[in-house]
């Protein structure tokens, strides 16, 4: 996929950019909140779901692959895993980010996501130097105009350049 380039000529016209997203970084959820996230959206508790819930929550605003969300948890196979994730992306639970890496990243979704309609209108931004991606707090611009005849499902905006921590350094 192409990035998009915010300091490209076209994106300057008549470009916003509004705060409504807030992100929690590294908030480690409580198992009750866990389960009742988990019931309020029709899914059945078990451990590897839970453990799954909280390997995101961990991340705060940075999106891990599934790779990482294995590494982080006590046991669980491939197929799980995904059917899981799928369950969670279904039930507006989790968002996935294709960030041209080539492996599909996943982070919490905001509390205005709900079963079938997802609401991350907002811009990732991948760090070239430590290789993350994360949710970052710009809501995608709804001003784009797009050639007639063409329907647009879904937009993901990706960024990539150099992140806060990495540009401190
Ligand atoms: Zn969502
Ligand atoms: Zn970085
Ligand atoms: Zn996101």
């Amino acid at each position: 996929m192409a990035f998009l380039d915010f300091n490209h000529e076209r994106f300057k016209p008549g470009f916003e950019i509004t705060s409504t997203f807030v992100v929690t970084n590294n908030y480690r959820m409580k198992d009750t909140e866990i389960t009742n996230l988990l019931h309020n959206a029709n899914l059945r508790v078990t451990k590897s779901r839970k453990e799954v819930l909280q390997a995101l929550s961990e991340t705060g605003d940075q999106a891990i692959s599934s790779n990482e969300i294995e590494q982080k948890l006590s046991e669980i196979d491939r197929i799980t895993l995904y059917r899981i994730l799928k369950a969670y992306e279904d039930a507006g639970l989790v968002h996935s980010i294709a960030d041209g890496t080539g492996k599909k990243k996943y982070a919490m979704c905001s509390s205005n996501c709900s079963e079938g309609d997802h609401q991350d209108n907002h811009v990732h931004f991948y760090c070239r130097v430590c290789d993350t991606t994360s949710c970052l707090n710009v809501v995608i611009p709804t001003n784009l105009k797009f050639p007639t005849n063409y329907l647009v499902e879904e937009q993901q905006f990706v960024v990539s350049g150099i992140c806060k921590d990495c540009h401190n350094q």
